[in-house]
């Protein structure tokens, strides 16, 4: 379905990134890969697929390096077709104890990079009359919980950002969706399983069920390959007219 297009994926060497890119993949189209960390053994997942890769180690919290992502993506495969804003990062503190640094952080990367890789991307799809901008909101994208200020501030305004390119958009080939998924087995959630264990002196097992109990009726887990799917939807011709749309994946957690 998306053979000869490109879809680059902010984040994509770990967990919902890589499982959005690896979906794209299936689908056939080739996939510039961002994000830190180990980047072969994700790169080698992708490759697997059949389809080329590239890999750009741009810090979505730096604009000129975002540019430059952007400039390579384009000069490498011509053009991206599938922009999925997906990096980021959580810190979990009270309000008045929130460092500084971590605010700043969490806006630049969950929010501002949207802006910048957005801003750079709409031209060239305005002008094929065809792009997909998917961006990876969060459950906190609609509702809040304590202790996540900069998280759930970053995830509410993303989802308005989604809005309202959509609506400059709209008259074109190109839709701007958001995604918000609730609990999803990556390292971004075990750091928190794991904070709770610690917190409560309990085993790790039980400190994964309480955090899916206090969110979630379904009492699951979303995966990165659901969520896949899901990305895949949004590039399909039947979502050509879904935009601006907040797009939860989440076991119920926002239905209460
Ligand atoms: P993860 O920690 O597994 O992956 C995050 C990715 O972002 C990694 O590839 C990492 O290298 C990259 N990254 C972090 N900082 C970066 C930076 N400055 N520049 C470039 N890349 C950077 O986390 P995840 O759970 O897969 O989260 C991905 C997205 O999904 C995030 O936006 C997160 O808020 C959102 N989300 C996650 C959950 C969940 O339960 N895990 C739920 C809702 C939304």
């Amino acid at each position: 379905m998306l053979k000869g297009r490109t879809a680059l994926v902010t984040g994509s060497t770990s967990g919902i990134g890589l499982g959005i890119a690896k979906a794209l993949a299936r689908q056939g189209a080739n996939i510039v890969l961002n994000g830190f960390g180990d980047v072969a053994g994700p790169r080698a997942e992708v490759d697997a697929l059949g389809v080329k890769t590239a890999y750009h180690g741009a810090d979505m919290s730096k604009p000129a390096e975002i540019e430059d992502m952007m400039k390579f993506a384009a000069s490498t495969f011509g053009r991206v077709d599938i922009l999925v804003n997906n990096a980021g990062i959580q810190h979990v503190a009270n309000v008045e104890d929130f460092p500084v640094e971590k605010w700043d952080a969490i806006i630049a990367i969950n929010l501002s990079s949207a802006f910048h890789t957005t801003r750079l991307a709409v031209p060239a799809m305005r002008a094929a009359n065809w792009g997909r901008i998917i961006n990876v909101a969060s459950t906190h994208g609609l509702v809040a919980s304590p202790q996540k200020s900069a998280y759930v501030a970053s995830k509410h305004a993303i989802v308005g950002f989604t809005k309202s390119v959509a609506l400059e958009t709209a008259t074109t080939g190109v839709t701007c969706n958001a995604i918000c998924p609730g609990w999803v087995l990556t390292p971004l959630v075990q750091k928190q399983i794991d904070a709770r264990a610690e917190r409560e002196a309990i085993p790790v097992e039980q400190a994964r069920r309480d955090l899916l109990a206090e969110k979630e009726p379904s009492l699951q887990f979303t995966t990165p390959e659901e969520l896949g799917e899901l990305a895949v939807f949004f590039c399909s011709d039947a979502a050509k007219n879904v935009r601006g749309a907040a797009w939860n994946m989440d076991g119920g957690w926002t239905a209460q």
